[in-house]
């Protein structure tokens, strides 16, 4: 038995990942980090998979990243893979609309809010006079996101003086992509703080990125090599079943590998989203706040990502959206292989020809985003939807695919509605030593890699923070490494 007190996190996706790292930086740390797995290996929602056919690594579902994912960046950084992330040096999206064909959003990668505009209204995707109505959506910005969190996207939107044909043909995809739901479903809350987070900053933080390597090479190779260097105990094919709690405190794990008994001064993150926690919280919590919350955040928006692979290349850009289409995203996995990134232009080039836009690549991805109505298509016909969109960016793409996997992840991200800021729990808990994390934690921001890595940082230094306070309070000096923790 360690000697030590533990801090438990249970689930070892993103989230547990980033908790694990930031508890585990103090080598004198007067705890002991254990990170628990169900499945055999880290990652959680951010996997890959090797496709055969093609023989190469696949990312089950395509991660988008941005330049104002300021949490993940640091995560990568200090995994040692920062790297292996590539960003655009601008916001540079060619988007596909029925009416208009093919035009790109092109946003200067600069700081100035006054370029972000002017980026937005150059986007031809709808006519000059729409697009004067982005305008006013910086300007129906409230204080702070709680006090839109009652209305819908949409509400909001409308609210905003945003007309129908600029909700349908520009904001929808944009909300789709962010947030997993429709505009009429998602709270603006979210809305509005990624518009916050990204483009009302500056094109600077709303540059697109994406992983030149595997998730898993990104994200759980590296960390496992780091919690072997800082003796973090990972035990995967561990599945939690059940939670024990007595007078307050959780005081025992049930486990698949056996029960874990916990000492007073242990600690449990819960890193798990809404739909697996509530499978294990004793059942005498039915009536609590806590438990009740977590039930209302289990309903879940699906994805489905389908990967194609060609004998003969066909030609896209490296990411290409579509506005009211059955398919939202297509990605060239040969550019990302190759860390390319949009040829620059400047801001005056308004030449038709955006042929250089189109790469070569055998590997196609493609995202559905709330994709409930696609779940039961069969694969043949989802390779015929995706080929459809090809030949739309290019008349030339008739290449018939060699290969399909499409990927239905069925409990993608949880549905944020109305209400929602009050629903996503706390770090901390009325429970004195458990604390919560995961992407539906309280961060404000859509259910996200970026979420759930800050609400994995931020349950781990409520642990350290309430220890500091006590070596504090008992007059002593605080560990090492906990001195940075603000107050
Ligand atoms: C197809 C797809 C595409 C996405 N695209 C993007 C994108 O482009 N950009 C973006 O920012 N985000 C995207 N996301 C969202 C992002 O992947 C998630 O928000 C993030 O990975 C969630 O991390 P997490 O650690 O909170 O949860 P998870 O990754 O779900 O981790 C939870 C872990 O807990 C484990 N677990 C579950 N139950 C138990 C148990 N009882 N005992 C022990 N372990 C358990 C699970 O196996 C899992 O490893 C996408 C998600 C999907 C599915």
């Amino acid at each position: 038995m360690s000697p030590r007190p533990s801090i438990y996190i249970l689930g070892g996706g993103l989230s547990g990942i980033a908790a694990a790292e930031r508890l585990s930086r103090d080598p004198d740390a007067p705890y002991h980090v254990v990170l628990i797995e169900a499945r055999p290996h880290l990652g959680g929602r951010t996997g890959s998979y090797f496709d055969t056919r093609a023989r190469r690594e696949i990312d089950t579902g395509q991660h988008l990243f941005l330049s104002c994912y300021t949490g993940t960046i640091d995560l990568l950084q200090r995994l040692g893979t920062k790297d292996d992330l590539v960003f655009f040096d601008r916001l540079y999206i060619p988007l596909w609309d029925p009416e208009r064909g093919l035009n790109p959003l092109d946003v200067p990668g600069n700081k100035s809010q006054l370029s972000a505009a002017g980026g937005l209204l150059q986007y031809e995707g709808l006519p000059f006079s729409r697009r004067l109505a982005f305008l006013s959506v910086a300007r129906a910005m409230p204080r702070t996101d709680s006090d839109v969190d009652h209305l819908t996207a949409h509400e909001f939107l409308k609210r905003a003086g945003q007309p129908d044909v600029v909700i349908d043909r520009f904001w929808e995809l944009v909300i789709l992509s962010a947030t997993n739901l429709p505009s009429r479903s998602v709270s603006a809350a979210l809305l509005v703080r990624i518009l916050k987070e990204s483009l009302l900053a500056g094109g600077h933080a709303a540059r697109p990125g994406y992983n030149a390597v595997p998730l898993t090479e990104l994200f759980v190779l590296p960390a496992m090599r780091l919690f072997r260097a800082r003796s973090v105990s990972v035990r995967t094919k561990t599945r939690i079943t059940g939670l024990t709690e007595t007078g307050g405190r959780i005081v025992s794990l049930a486990t698949s590998q056996g029960e874990i008994p916990l000492s007073p001064e242990d600690r449990v993150i819960v890193a798990l989203p809404p739909w697996s926690f509530e499978k294990i919280v004793p059942l005498s919590w039915q009536e609590t706040p806590l438990v009740d919350r977590i039930n209302r955040l289990s309903y879940a928006s699906p994805i489905l990502s389908i990967h194609l692979h060609f004998d003969t290349p066909v030609r896209i850009p490296l990411i290409a959206g579509f506005h009211q289409s059955p398919i939202h995203w297509l990605f060239n996995k040969d550019a990302m292989e190759q860390r390319l990134i949009p040829e620059t232009r400047p801001w005056f080039d308004w030449s038709e020809d955006r042929e250089d836009d189109l790469l070569p690549t055998q590997m196609v991805s493609a995202t559905v985003s709330g994709a409930d109505t696609l779940l039961e298509t069969p694969d043949a016909e989802l390779a015929a939807l995706v080929s459809r969109h090809l030949l739309l960016l290019d008349k030339k793409n008739t290449a018939s695919p060699k290969g399909i996997v499409a990927v239905r992840d069925r409990f993608a991200t949880p549905v944020l509605g109305t209400g929602q800021s009050s629903l996503r729990p706390e770090a901390r808990t009325s429970f004195a030593n458990l604390f919560m994390a995961g992407d539906t934690a309280d961060t404000g921001l859509p259910a996200t890699m970026e979420s759930a890595v800050r609400a994995g940082v931020a349950a781990a230094e409520a642990i350290l923070s309430e220890s500091s306070a006590r070596h504090v309070a008992q007059g002593k000096t605080a560990p090492s490494g906990e001195k940075a923790i603000p107050a």
